[in-house]
């Protein structure tokens, strides 16, 4: 039987994953089927027919023709149809919420979230359609003038991680829709219910808009596909999201090709708690960025560093804090649980495999540090003290929630342990000292790509750009200037004088 919230978003527990455009589903049941698993109850969600290499490139071929149309359709109008699927999006907000939450696990407030992040970035590229600003410049040669325009770059390839099912999809389409390009999306195969809702979604609101297909979608049965898209020089950009182990595969494979990457990968992100914090403030935000997602975000606090003077005091509220937590673990469609389930059991595998390297390196688990017994994938979360910064375990990303918490004397030590891990990607502080606050903000502090002060280290906004350093990959999405990354810059110098003067007053008289 058709689960109720699937049948919600008008899915069907056999669904294709291949969207050709046209309001065409393809018909392939040949090319392998992708089963994702409830991370509840262990039981499969729904079938998914994957693409075939015809479905491929029959997308592609699409594609190409929508982009030559879409590429000259101004701007504003472009940002007409992200609009039409910002409405679509508030619509079916609640019914996408929930089947985020079930297919991913995430707590049903944190699937209703991620919607908002959709349409929120919906909103975002319908303003930024009136405002892809080029600079002018002043020629150094009379009679000419320069300026820059940002012209659309083609196609965009979207591959996507499990634990942002739909979220990372908007970031890039929508905004990469209002720069004229198309985007086809490779979602991870353990969400792939949550692509095609959205996919149905944000197409149907296109089409009875009267707009062309700019939005296509294929799943992959293994990475047969994904690997051809990586390579397909007809995608001038692939904006990966997911770990650094497969991101590095892309990057390098997408340069071989002289094609763009743009790098979204996996983070191993502190918190530094200084004498001055204010813990009514600092408590939560950790706990929320250490346990919300079930340690499943990009974002979530792995290492917590705390100044040595109020570090007891910390610890024993973090694990009170922690106790209630566990009183709240459990179906995340249900609202008023606070943690639901890893998305995998491979996932509660890694998670056991880490406590038990921690231990085996002199660790001490404070709380948690077991999978619950019984039906799916849930497990305490964990607090581990005693093992330092440079431990193999605790410079290593565990998709889980395993909060590493040690000890310092100054702030200098703090900043350098803090980066003194492979990733970059997001950072926090909590102090009321201005010069503290200020020295973590500096050149010399945090080398992170998100850097805060008396917030945590998960739960970004849009606005801003998203993305990290190092072995997080250097990428930048959503918000800020992040939409040139989807565009081609063109200089153009115009001549309107009756001579041809050369730059750098070179003479070349014939
Ligand atoms: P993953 O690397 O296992 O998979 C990501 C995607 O890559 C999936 O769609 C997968 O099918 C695809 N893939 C696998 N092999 C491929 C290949 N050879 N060629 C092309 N594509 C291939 O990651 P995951 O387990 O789904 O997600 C968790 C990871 O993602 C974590 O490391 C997390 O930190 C990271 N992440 C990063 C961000 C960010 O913005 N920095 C956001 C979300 C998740």
């Amino acid at each position: 039987m058709t689960h109720p919230v699937l049948a919600a978003l008008g899915l069907n527990d056999s669904e294709s994953g291949t969207y050709l455009g046209s309001g065409q589903w393809s018909q392939t049941r040949d090319a392998g089927v992708l089963e994702p698993i409830n991370p509840t109850t262990g039981d499969v969600l729904g079938k998914v027919y994957a693409s075939s290499q015809a479905d491929y490139d029959t997308i592609v071929e699409r594609a190409q023709a929508a982009y030559k149309v879409w590429r000259t359709t101004p701007a504003p109008r472009r940002g007409e149809a992200i609009r039409l699927c910002a409405d679509a999006l508030r619509k079916h907000k609640d019914a996408l919420g929930s089947l985020v939450a079930l297919e991913m696990g995430k707590s049903k407030p944190e699937g209703d979230g991620e919607v908002q992040e959709m349409i929120d970035i919906g909103d975002f590229a319908v303003g930024l359609s009136r405002q892809l600003y080029g600079l002018t410049m002043h020629s150094e040669r009379p009679g000419h003038r320069m300026y820059e325009q940002w012209h659309p770059i083609g196609i965009v390839g979207v591959i996507s991680a499990f634990n942002f099912p739909v979220a990372v999809w908007a970031w890039n389409s929508f905004i990469a829709a209002i720069c004229g390009d198309i985007t086809i999306w490779k979602p991870s195969p353990k969400t792939p219910l949550s692509a095609i809702a959205s996919m149905k979604i944000c197409n149907e609101a296109l089409r009875a808009g009267g707009f062309p297909d700019i939005f296509y979608l294929f799943n992959d049965a293994g990475t047969e596909l994904a690997s051809g898209f990586v390579d397909d020089k007809r995608v001038p950009l692939i904006s990966f999201t997911g770990s650094t182990k497969v991101g590095r595969i892309v990057g390098e494979r997408v340069a071989r090709r002289m094609g763009r990457s743009l790098l979204e990968l996996g983070g191993n992100n502190a918190i530094i708690v200084d004498p001055s914090a204010d813990l009514k403030l600092a408590i939560p935000a950790i706990v929320f960025g250490a346990v919300g997602t079930a340690g499943q975000r990009c974002t979530t606090t792995r290492r917590l560093f705390v100044h040595e003077s109020i570090y007891a005091d910390v610890l024993g509220k973090l694990v009170t804090a922690y106790k209630q937590v566990e009183k709240k673990i459990g179906d995340p469609t249900d609202p008023t649980n606070l943690m639901g389930p890893l998305n995998s059991s491979d996932g509660v595998q890694a998670y056991l495999d880490a406590v038990e390297k921690a231990k085996a390196s002199g660790g001490k688990i404070e709380t948690g540090g077991a999978a619950i017994e019984g039906k799916g994938n849930f497990v305490l979360p964990t607090i581990v003290t005693g093992l330092a910064n440079d431990a193999e375990i605790v410079q290593h990303e565990t998709f889980a929630p395993i909060l590493y918490v040690m000890k310092y004397r100054d702030l200098d030590e703090a900043i350098h342990l803090q980066n003194d891990v492979p990733q970059g990607l997001s950072s926090a502080i909590f102090t009321q000292n201005l010069k503290a606050a200020e020295a973590f903000l500096s050149a010399a502090g945090s080398d992170c790509g998100i850097a805060n002060v008396n917030i945590g280290t998960s739960g970004a906004e849009i606005g801003g750009a998203f993305g990290g350093e190092k072995e997080t990959g250097g990428g930048r999405e959503s918000g800020s200037d992040a939409w040139k990354a989807y565009m081609r810059r063109q200089t153009n110098t115009i001549n309107y004088s009756d001579s041809l003067p050369l730059a750098q007053g070179i003479k070349f008289d014939l």
